[in-house]
């Protein structure tokens, strides 16, 4: 099946598809990103990561091409038009093509938009029964980790050494203590049953399934702290796992090499990835 893609306006066969080699994009990651999981080819969350998008864009004062009516419709029509039953919605913005200079090209240039699908099986993932292992790494990031950027050297360089150790996430730590995954946020819990996870700031990206998990989490009457947890504390902890719009809940069952609690997917990982599939799944 032709892979169909949309950008600037237009939907194309990818192959067909091109942009100016002068994108700012291209040349500086000058631009924002989002992705959003399609379940029953709808999709998952889109409000909350169109809000997301709205304030990526903000921040580095790109101005939003589109309303968040004209997203969604974008987005059911890619999904659509690729047959797309489980997978993902990508979606880039970036501050256009203009000549190569640092500051922001002249008044009047168009931001440009690119947007595809990739089917991946969310649920029925081998890893959702095995958990996955992480290494960890140090964050190497930039200040502002609070914007979806696509500036992500840092996390292409941290997901290639998990890939290298043959695991599935890197951690990455900064001052002792884990910030996140390379693409997902880190969760762990103690002994005594409570959910840990890093309080957002700009030290992290706001994951969209990190809000629904931790909401899941407070419903089922769970202990939420949300505060900082070091790499000694997640070695302690009863159980860990990520969380984000490609993996839903991804269970955690080793650290450098060292087995965490039983050594696999702890009851809680495995309770909240049921609450959030049956959530994602929405009403039949
Ligand atoms: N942190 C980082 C650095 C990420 O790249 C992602 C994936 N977008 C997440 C967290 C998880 O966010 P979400 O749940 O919105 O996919």
């Amino acid at each position: 099946m032709t892979r169909i893609v949309h950008v600037n306006g237009s939907f194309l066969p990818a192959a067909e598809a091109s942009l100016p080699i002068m994108d700012r994009g291209f040349l500086f990651a000058d631009g924002i990103y989002e992705v959003a999981a399609v379940l029953g080819g709808r999709l998952v969350d889109s409000d909350a990561h169109l809000a997301r998008l709205d304030r990526s864009l903000g921040e580095i004062r790109i101005a939003n091409p589109h309303s968040a009516a004209a997203w969604t419709a974008l987005m059911e029509e890619l999904v659509r038009r690729n047959a797309v039953e489980e997978g993902l919605v990508y979606i880039q913005v970036t501050r256009g093509a203009a000549e190569r200079d640092f500051g922001f090209p002249p008044a009047g240039t168009e931001p440009t938009v690119v947007m595809f699908t990739q089917t991946k099986n969310i649920l029925r993932s081998p890893q959702a029964e095995t958990g996955i292992a992480v290494v960890t790494v140090p964050d190497l990031r930039w200040k502002r980790r609070d914007i979806k950027s696509v500036a992500l050297l840092a996390q292409v360089l941290a997901k290639q050494a998990a890939v290298e150790a043959g695991v599935g996430e890197a951690w990455m730590v900064e001052d002792g203590f884990v910030t996140e995954g390379s693409s997902s946020t880190a969760f762990i819990v103690t002994a005594d049953r409570r959910l840990v996870t890093r309080p957002l700031s700009n030290a992290i990206l706001p994951g969209i399934t990190r809000v629904a998990v931790l909401r899941l989490a407070e419903e089922a009457g769970l202990t939420v702290e949300e505060r900082l947890f070091s790499l000694d504390e997640a070695h302690e902890a009863a159980e860990a796992f990520i969380t984000s719009a490609s993996s839903f809940v991804m269970p955690v069952v080793r650290i450098d090499g060292t087995p965490l609690g039983a050594g696999k997917p702890g009851p809680l990982a495995r309770r909240l990835r049921e609450l959030y599939i049956a959530e994602a799944r929405g009403p039949a």
